[in-house]
């Protein structure tokens, strides 16, 4: 078939479900023409994944919880058989806090949330460049989720802010360790959209209201506008990109400031 990403090989990482952003960067690749394999968290999801997989014709490469290294090894050994020629693209769609401690004040942060956030949230990323390294052919583009909570202070992200801002950072080391290689290092910073992972965060429905209210397109986005996104920066339309923090927000990182004709919520 043809299409932007024809003959591109990915692996997804992250689908929880049809509501997952993952899910909808998998569903733009496959639109476009590349060839997918997914992994799952735990049997409760593997149910779920299973048949999405199914209607994008994806392989599915098996279990992966990135707290388990061993996991992340057996996923990229499946990936490699099941793509002997090599993958092109990786996305990266996963975080994690305990819901606890994404309500009230940051500065109550336990040392144990705080190791576990970074390591699922930030730490994993770096642990999944390493792994795709090996098998990325001819260059290549890793992909990652961030939030403007990582830039600026917002209501209930606490540590997941610092997790993010961290992220943000390693995308910028990674750039630069994998650019001789032609391998390229994005992020993409999504607005809120209202996800299996969203729903731990305190208050989650004031947060698309007021970005519904003040971001300059007076809306929020979709899973499949973050997916066209990605499918850009899994192509050669952008091979001069890497080290970047793209915003899919409907532009709401450029305000300042409540809009004086935004209605109160
Ligand atoms: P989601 O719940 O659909 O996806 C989160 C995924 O993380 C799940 O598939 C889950 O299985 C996985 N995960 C959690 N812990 C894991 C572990 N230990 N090992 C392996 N996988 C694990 O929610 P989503 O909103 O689509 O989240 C995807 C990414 O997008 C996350 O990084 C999130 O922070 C980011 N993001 C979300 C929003 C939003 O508003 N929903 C905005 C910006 C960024």
């Amino acid at each position: 078939a043809g299409g932007l990403l024809a003959g591109k090989r990915g692996l997804v990482l992250g689908v929880a479900n049809n509501r997952s952003i993952a899910w909808g960067i998998a569903r733009s690749a496959a639109q476009h023409g590349a060839e997918l394999a997914f992994t799952y968290q735990g049997d409760a999801l593997k149910k779920r994944v299973e048949p999405l997989a199914k209607e994008l014709n994806a392989k599915v490469v098996g279990h992966c919880d990135v707290t388990d290294p061993a996991s992340i090894d057996a996923v990229f050994a499946a990936t490699a058989d099941v793509f002997p020629g090599g993958i092109d693209f990786v996305v990266h769609c996963i975080a994690f806090s305990d819901k606890d401690e994404l309500t009230g004040r940051y500065i109550e942060t336990s040392e144990g949330n705080f190791t576990k956030s970074l390591l699922i949230s930030c730490y994993s990323f770096t642990a999944i460049a390493q792994r795709a390294e090996k098998i990325m052919r001819d260059g290549g583009s890793l992909l990652t989720l961030t939030y403007y909570g990582a830039e600026k202070w917002m209501p209930h992200y606490n540590v997941m802010g610092v997790a993010k801002a961290a992220l943000e950072a390693s995308v910028r080391y990674l750039a630069a360790d994998m650019g001789p290689k032609q391998i390229r290092v994005n992020a993409i910073s999504a607005g809120p959209i209202k996800t299996l992972a969203a729903s731990g965060i305190g208050d989650f429905r004031y947060i698309l209201k007021w970005n519904e209210y003040n971001a300059p397109l007076r809306r929020t986005v979709t899973i499949e506008e973050v997916g066209e996104t990605a499918a850009y920066l899994f192509s050669d339309m952008s091979k001069g990109v890497t080290g970047e923090v793209l915003h899919v927000d409907a532009g709401y990182h450029v305000v300042g400031m409540k809009h004086p004709d935004a209605p109160d919520i």
